[in-house]
């Protein structure tokens, strides 16, 4: 099935290859394995591109992306979990590109903390490849949600913490999803890559060091 254009066709190619790098990268650091995960990059203020269900990310192409008008239910082919992407890029309209990874660090992570509710990260360097962190000593707080088949009661879950952020730390770009994975997200795919893989790098770290013992 090929790709339909709902909105600004001479604007897909750069969304779509914004979607297809991510994926790419995210399947040679074993973050989307069997067909898992999802990337979606805004196409003009109409629709973004996002991909379709079951499809390897680390091999993606034009044709595995489906053009998701913004004010429109999810198009046929979808994945459910693009209703996570849809209400993002709705209730934040700066939002330029969302990563979606089942990688192996997210996942434990999250599922460590879903009690809590968040996993809070201070002391780390790496706390400053997130936008507006200038300092390790920061606290960055990542919500975590209990993992949900029922994507849509899960999307409203997370629309209602999101538009909560924390008063005694930074929000982080992005969220866990216990046992799951992490979703993560950008002004544009630049700064949403470098939030991915600084979180991911970041629950990497942190699990590391509480197995570590000199
Ligand atoms: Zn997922």
């Amino acid at each position: 099935m090929g790709v339909t254009f709902a909105t600004s066709p001479t604007l897909f190619p750069r969304a779509a290859a914004a979607v297809i790098n991510a994926g790419r990268a995210a399947a040679a650091r074993g973050w989307v394995p069997a067909t898992s995960g999802n990337f979606s990059a805004w196409i003009d203020e109409n629709a973004f591109a996002v991909t379709r269900s079951g499809v390897d990310k680390g091999s993606l192409t034009p044709d595995d992306l489906i053009v998701q008008p913004i004010d429109a239910p999810l198009e046929p082919g979808s994945s459910a979990e693009a209703a996570l992407h849809l209400r993002l890029y709705r209730d934040a309209p700066e939002t330029g590109a969302i990563f979606h990874v089942h990688s192996p660090a997210a996942s434990v992570i999250g599922r460590a903390h879903a009690r809590d509710g968040a996993l809070r990260i201070q002391g780390w360097e790496l706390e400053k490849a997130l936008s507006g962190v200038t300092t390790h000593e920061a606290v960055i707080e990542v919500p975590v949600f209990d993992n949900d088949q029922d994507v849509e009661a899960l999307a409203e879950r997370v629309a209602r913490r999101l538009a909560e952020p924390p008063h005694d730390a930074v929000a982080a770009p992005g969220y866990l999803l216990a046992g799951h994975g992490l979703y993560a997200w950008g002004r544009d795919a630049r700064e949403a890559w470098r939030h991915l893989e600084a979180l991911e790098t970041l629950f990497q770290q942190i699990l590391a060091s509480r197995s570590y013992r000199p």
